[in-house]
């Protein structure tokens, strides 16, 4: 972990938190926590004020010094939010921001409590994460690691499809794979979604069996050094029919004209328009019902969000998901997933996995 520039992270944080005029950041958000810091155990708290402060309990005193750097470290004999505004009475601080997306109401009034009258609490919501949005080059190269990790699952996974055999069991043999190949674990819920199950975005592996004839949707991703990767392949099992083939065809031919326009500079919902166009089209737009992509880093939904009229811009070293798809009620859904570094002239798809629709005996 020792590559990470925490250092220079700590220092653009604080740069925005003295435009918004509060003397510390209480980062209770681990995902934050981490990229702040580099701590990666589940229970730790970061003050980050001029002098930065780690908190953590007595089971993490170990790790937090192997991995801990730019924070002096403090372990707690009980609560850790106590002990933060302790050190916030301490050190005078005035104006205290917490994060408001990740506290609980409980959190927040114990926290007020403790610290008393004389220290404002700021609700600050979203600042760490749009630092996260634009990844440095270590971050990059971790995400290729993960993404290179799953990318090379794909051929495997296409091996173990069989009709007759349940979605969940096909997950199972990914996930094992993945395990296997060094993954910390998955980054999110694989999705085995077939049949008439394909046209439900969001098909959580089921104990539905794999029929003899239709699409199947494969969206899955890894966790790798703890960043994450993302991709969706539809592959269909037997031979496809010409609609089946146009509207893979379409779901392609959008996802290509996402893609074609993202470079540093244009927006998001410029990303996500060239995608709903294309399926305008070939008058499937209707049928898109979902944003055309998310970031992806520490977290596998991450800033910019690449939805209808975001007015987000890219940025250089943001890392994104272009992700269209089709979803018929009732009958079959498409979606194809890459992940797409953004580039000062442009892009580059991270995803080295054909996009061909792949028919399977
Ligand atoms: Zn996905
Ligand atoms: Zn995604």
């Amino acid at each position: 972990m020792s590559r990470m520039d925490c250092e220079g992270r700590q220092r653009k944080l604080r740069a925005e938190l003295d435009r918004r005029k509060v003397d510390a950041l209480v980062v209770t958000h681990l995902p934050n926590v981490r990229y702040l810091c580099g701590f990666t155990g589940s229970a730790g708290v970061l003050l980050v004020a001029r002098r930065p402060v780690f908190f953590t309990d007595g089971r993490y005193a170990e790790q937090a010094s192997a991995e801990v750097h730019d924070a002096r470290i403090s372990v707690v004999k009980s609560g850790t939010l106590p002990a933060v505004a302790a050190t916030c009475a301490k050190l005078g601080l005035k104006r205290v921001a917490i994060e408001s997306e990740h506290l609980t109401v409980a959190q927040f009034g114990g926290l007020e409590q403790a610290l008393g009258k004389g220290v404002k609490l700021v609700r600050m919501a979203g600042a760490v994460e749009a630092l996260r949005a634009q990844k440095d080059a270590d971050e990059i190269a971790l995400l290729r690691n993960a993404v290179g990790l799953s990318s090379r699952l794909f051929r495997p996974l296409l091996r173990s499809l069989h009709s007759g055999l349940a979605e969940s069991a096909i997950a199972g043999k990914l996930e094992y794979m993945a395990r296997k190949a060094g993954a910390d674990r998955m980054s999110f819920e694989t999705i085995v979604a077939s049949a008439e199950r394909s046209a439900l975005p969001h098909g959580v592996a089921s104990a539905t069996k794999l029929p003899a004839e239709g699409f199947v949707v494969l969206d899955y991703g890894v966790v790798l050094d703890g960043y994450c990767s993302d991709m969706t392949r539809t592959v269909h099992l037997g031979k496809a029919s010409g609609e089946a083939r146009i509207l893979h065809r379409a779901v392609l031919e959008a996802q290509l004209a996402a893609i074609s326009v993202v470079r540093a500079g244009a927006t998001a919902g410029e990303v996500d328009w060239a995608a709903r166009q294309e399926l305008r089209r070939a008058k499937l737009d209707r049928f898109f019902t979902h944003s055309t992509g998310h970031g992806v880093g520490l977290e596998v939904h991450e800033l910019p969000r690449l939805a209808a009229g975001n007015d987000a811009v890219l940025q250089p070293g943001m890392v994104i998901t272009i992700e269209p798809g089709v979803y018929l009620p009732g009958k079959c859904g498409i979606r194809i997933e890459d992940m797409v570094l953004v580039t000062e002239r442009g892009y580059e798809v991270l995803t080295p996995v054909n996009k061909e629709l792949i028919e399977l005996n």
